[in-house]
């Protein structure tokens, strides 16, 4: 069969809710067809697996930026998930929604994404296993869980360190007031990763009507006129074709989607006129408004063991494992950052100006992949790091070449904005302020990194622009707007000047929520759902 009601592009965390929703209709065919295998390595499934699959190529499109120009032209590593569940396969599984104001900002060019219109959508997708409360979803696919009866003692006092610096602790930053100091909720249930794969595609995988093709690599979206009639796809080296009767839904994730618009004629007409690419629209956003989170990280030296001391040595790896096997609980079970919290530096209400990560361990980042990300340092040590959470800086996603498995040229364009370099100075001060706590300073011997070498503000902008690394949260390259001539989709997801044919992923925010972005990539799913099922009645 190669003609389907709905053809779905990208099985990640937006394209698999989709997925499933849609195929909930019995008579409605959907086909989902995804770049990456589908993913059963156990690395993909038990938290701690996070480090192990960030650099491998099999689950992940491992990406590279061009020389960044404020970053003293560092290429900075950019993972995507290759695989069922996409990057909610390979994420650091912080569930975070969102504040409301994010969404305000989004209702101001797209009416009908303001809080009151998503705020549900996030409840029906949680299946949150904390203490119940009204705010909260119970019923949903997503497994969300609580881990604060489990931290490490030195997250205890990192919370503790902030109240001590003015931070009160909020015990649910998920339930509409964000701010304060948190353990953080993750996305898992019974201690394995809730991704979208997992959560939403394996309970409804065998649907009749529901047709998910791994190791299907989309090349093109192919038009009659300026309608999207289906698309063209690389399996098994073999060019074959699927044909939408409704619509092509791309769910193909920040990069790779505007890609895909680019090399199938949508976007910036000089472009694909140097690719060769016949134009079908002119369409100048494609691929530009690039946004992300661009974090600094703290290492300090502890008086006390931290994680370290038990995630690097062989007893202690067999003890954390047995702890997994017999009670899915311990440290395998978590996320590397335990805690955190989102500050906003003039008092007020509105969007929090930065969010903070702590993790009881340390380990240093492997240089262009040479090591596993997660090797944990032999002396006892934490880290506390944080990005600014409405930057201002923008970049680009541009294809380089007309041949749809070459990656495409990308930027982010860190700290470009005065803006963002005034926050990373504030945000270091603050990192440092809550280390000299009594609740902290009694187990911490020294900042071991960056250390003396940053004093001034200068010398904080100086190191950030050697160190800074991205937090994963591209988004905004085809985003949502009111016309063609500030947005590449509309409310309803369309795609400006095209029929048939919309975008649901995190590459249709307007603006980057201040938190992390696989909830409300996970969000866009079940709208795009939603706005796709009532268009459809
Ligand atoms: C290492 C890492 C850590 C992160 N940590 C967190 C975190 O802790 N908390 C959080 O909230 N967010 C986190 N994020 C971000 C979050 O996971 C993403 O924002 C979110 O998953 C994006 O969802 P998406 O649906 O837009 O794209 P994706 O989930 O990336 O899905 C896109 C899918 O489309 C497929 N695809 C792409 N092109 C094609 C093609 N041509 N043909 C077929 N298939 C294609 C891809 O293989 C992929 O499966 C992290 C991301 C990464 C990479």
């Amino acid at each position: 069969m190669d003609e389907f009601d709905y053809v779905i592009v990208g099985a990640g965390s937006a394209g698999s809710v989709l997925a499933a929703r849609l195929s909930e209709d019995k008579v409605t065919k959907v086909l989902l067809l995804e770049a990456g295998p589908k993913g059963r390595h156990p690395f993909l499934h038990i938290p701690i697996g996070y480090g192990k699959v960030f650099y491998d190529q099999r689950y992940n499109w491992k990406y590279q930026t061009n020389p960044e120009p404020h970053l003293n032209d560092r290429s900075i590593y950019w993972p995507r998930g290759k695989v069922l569940g996409g990057s909610s396969s390979i994420n650091a599984m912080v569930y975070v929604r969102g504040h409301k104001q994010d969404y305000e900002e989004w209702n101001a060019v797209a009416p009908g994404w303001g809080w009151a219109d998503v705020e549900p959508m996030f409840r029906r997708m949680e299946n949150w296993l904390g203490q119940p409360q009204e705010e909260r979803g119970r019923t949903g696919p997503l497994g969300i869980t609580d881990i604060s009866g489990q931290v490490h003692p030195v997250t205890r006092a990192y919370i503790k360190a902030a109240s001590e610096a003015g931070i009160p602790f909020n015990p649910d930053y998920n339930s509409g007031d964000m701010e304060g100091a948190c353990f953080f909720q993750i996305t898992t249930k019974n201690g394995i990763r809730s991704s979208t794969a997992n959560a939403y595609l394996k309970p409804v995988a065998k649907r009749s009507n529901l047709f998910i093709l791994t190791s299907a690599f989309v090349t093109r979206v192919l038009f009659d006129g300026k309608t999207a009639t289906g698309v063209s796809y690389v399996r098994g080296g073999k060019t074959l074709i699927a044909k939408a009767k409704r619509e092509v839904v791309l769910c193909g994730g920040a990069i790779n989607t505007p890609k895909l618009l680019q090399l199938s004629g949508i976007g910036a007409a000089p472009l694909l006129h140097d690719m060769g690419i016949p134009v079908v629209i002119d369409q100048p956003h494609v691929g530009q408004n690039l946004i992300d989170h661009m974090g600094l990280e703290l290492i300090y030296g502890a008086t006390v063991p931290t994680l370290n001391q038990l995630l690097r040595p062989l007893w202690g790896k067999a003890w954390v494992g047995l702890q997994f096997l017999l009670r899915r609980k311990g440290p395998l079970t978590m996320s590397l950052n335990q805690g955190g919290g989102f500050i906003r530096f003039d008092k007020g209400k509105g969007a929090p100006d930065i969010q903070l990560y702590f993790m009881p361990m340390s380990y240093s980042r492997a240089p262009k992949g040479k090591r596993p990300l997660m090797s944990p340092d032999p002396f006892p040590a934490y880290r506390i790091g944080f990005n600014p959470c409405k930057p201002e800086s923008r970049g680009y996603v541009d294809i380089q070449s007309p041949d749809p498995f070459q990656p495409p040229r990308m930027q982010g364009n860190y700290l470009e904005a005065e803006k963002d370099r005034q926050i990373m100075i504030a945000g270091t001060r603050l990192i440092r302020r809550i280390a000299k706590m009594p609740a902290l300073a009694t187990l911490t011997d020294k900042e071991i990194f960056p250390g003396n070498t940053m004093e001034t503000d200068d010398d904080i902008i100086a190191v950030a622009r050697d160190i800074s690394w991205t937090v994963f949260h591209q988004c905004g390259t085809c985003r949502m707007g009111r016309d063609e001539k500030t947005s590449v989709v509309d409310k309803t997801l369309k795609v400006h000047g095209i029929s048939n044919l919309r975008i649901a992923d995190a590459s249709i925010f307007p603006s980057i929520p201040s938190g992390n972005t696989n909830a409300p990539a996970i969000m866009v799913g079940e709208m795009a759902a939603n706005i796709i099922r009532n268009e459809a009645l």
